[in-house]
């Protein structure tokens, strides 16, 4: 079987193809890793250090080839590509210094003479499996601290992402890391699941379905694991929001990058007086988005399944405020799309449909909208628009998001800080910032006494 990618603004472009390597393949990089680890740590931090600076230079050396191939490989807008390449090389950079943090605490003895320490130690072969969504900076975000405290990695990139993650370790291996530190295995659900059976420590990004699994095969092996999953993320606005601001944030936020972030907004409750005014600014806000900021869908099945979604909406009751069609032209693009009056149960109002599609909901008052923006099982990112700080508090202190942005969108992430959802978002621990150091590293406690008469 051969692992494919094509362009999706351009299906007749092939961008990669490859011999799914099998799960073999999968056991024996984690295999040559494991044995590349020990070296890797005892290089030092400062090795280490180098090692994450010269990947960033890399990167920015290679920046403009690197976002031309994210446009081609995942159809994400230039100006966006161009900025996940800059956040890549501003990851591997930020990581770069992690080897020279502490990596532990002293404490005092109960009793007596004597030093107690805690010091964090990697696990070993970090397992990554990425998404295609973000094909540099998802990968980066995983494998940069893990190799930082001294794991060595395996990345198993999404297909539709592949060409990108090679680029990627080409860029790794030209820093000079020693051989087998970082590999890309390429491949699909045989090789993610290979690596989840090898690997002694697995991060993963992707949907919902697939890291349930994940989760339940690194538990069953008493192997850590992080899951980031789906999610479905609303936008609340209040009757004293800056309403054409609140408009242009949200708008961005759903059709950005065709809603294909797992931060994008896909569900937007209007409070009060606040409904008419945002449903038309909304709608003419949508209706100017161009390919410069939204593109192309993944493939022809996700376009299926959104189109699917709108009219069966429609059927039951929906009205579109905005967009529902597909463009006449080549490419996988949907219009970007505001529905309203979508019945509360419907997959559309429940379900994340990774496209540039919301909802409009009215709520009567802020009560009623925290609740209904708190009604999912899945929730990463919520915005909040409001000149009321009062609202604006309110609103942190209940919303059941890992993510709550006030007067922003929803869509916009800091690699510096942890990043993650609640409920069935997210499993385990938070990735990015320093959470993400603790992560990849086991906690030992050492206890240091005399070993005579002191
Ligand atoms: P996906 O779940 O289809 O695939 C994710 C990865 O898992 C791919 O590398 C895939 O090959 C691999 N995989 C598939 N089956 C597997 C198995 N049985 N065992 C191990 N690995 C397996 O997701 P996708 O379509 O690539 O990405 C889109 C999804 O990712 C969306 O749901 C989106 O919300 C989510 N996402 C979440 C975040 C976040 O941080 N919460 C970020 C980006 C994307």
């Amino acid at each position: 079987m051969s692992i494919t990618s094509y362009n999706p603004a351009d299906p007749a472009d092939l961008v990669v193809a490859v011999e799914a390597p099998g799960a073999e393949a999968v056991r024996a990089a984690v295999g040559r890793a494991r044995a590349a680890q020990g070296g890797w740590l005892a290089a030092g931090a400062g090795a280490r250090s180098a090692a994450l600076g010269r990947i960033a230079e890399a990167v920015e050396a290679h920046a403009e080839e690197l976002a031309a191939l994210i446009v081609r490989e995942v159809g994400k807008p230039l100006a966006e590509a161009r900025g996940e390449v800059a956040r890549t090389a501003a990851i591997w950079r930020y990581y770069a210094q992690a080897p020279y943090e502490p990596s532990g605490a002293v404490h005092e003895t109960a009793a007596g003479p004597g030093l107690l320490l805690t010091r964090r130690r990697p696990y070993g072969v970090a397992g990554l499996i990425a998404p295609w969504n973000f094909p540099l900076a998802i990968p980066s975000w995983k494998a940069a601290p893990a190799l930082a405290v001294g794991n060595t990695a395996v990345l198993k990139p999404a297909p539709e992402a592949t060409a990108c993650a090679l680029r990627l370790a080409e860029l790794v291996s030209s820093a000079s890391l020693p051989e087998d530190v970082f590999r890309v295995v390429p491949g699909g659900a045989e090789e993610g699941a290979a690596l989840v059976d090898a690997a002694d420590v697995v991060s993963f990004t992707g949907s919902t379905g697939v890291g349930r699994a994940v989760v339940r095969a690194a538990t069953g092996r008493g192997v850590p694991v992080q899951a980031e999953l789906g999610g479905l993320n609303a936008a609340l606005v209040l009757p004293d929001a800056d309403v054409e601001l609140a408009a242009g944030h949200i708008a961005a936020a759903i059709a950005g990058y065709a809603g294909q972030k797992c931060t994008a907004t896909s569900r937007v409750i209007a409070v009060g007086a606040a409904y008419r005014p945002l449903r038309e600014a909304l709608v003419k806000a949508l209706a100017a988005v161009d390919d410069s900021a939204c593109g192309p869908v993944v493939n022809a099945a996700a376009r299926e399944r959104m189109v699917g979604a709108v009219s069966s909406a429609v059927e039951a009751g929906a009205s579109v405020l905005v967009g529902g069609g597909v463009p006449e032209r080549a490419g996988w693009y949907v219009e970007p799309t505001l529905l309203a009056e979508v019945p509360a149960r419907h997959p559309l109002a429940r379900e994340e449909f990774f496209g540039p599609v919301a909802v409009l909901h009215a709520a009567a008052d802020l009560d009623e909208a925290i609740a209904l923006a708190n009604d999912t099982p899945h929730s990463l990112a919520t915005s909040v628009h409001t000149r009321s700080l009062d609202a604006a508090l309110a609103a942190a202190d209940r919303l059941d998001a890992g993510m709550i942005r006030v007067n922003a969108p929803s869509s916009g992430v800091d690699f510096h800080l942890p990043f993650g959802g609640t409920k069935g978002a997210s499993h385990g621990e938070r990735e990015q910032g320093r959470a993400a150091l603790e992560f990849y590293t086991v906690s030992r406690t050492v206890s240091v006494l005399p070993g005579g008469e002191l």
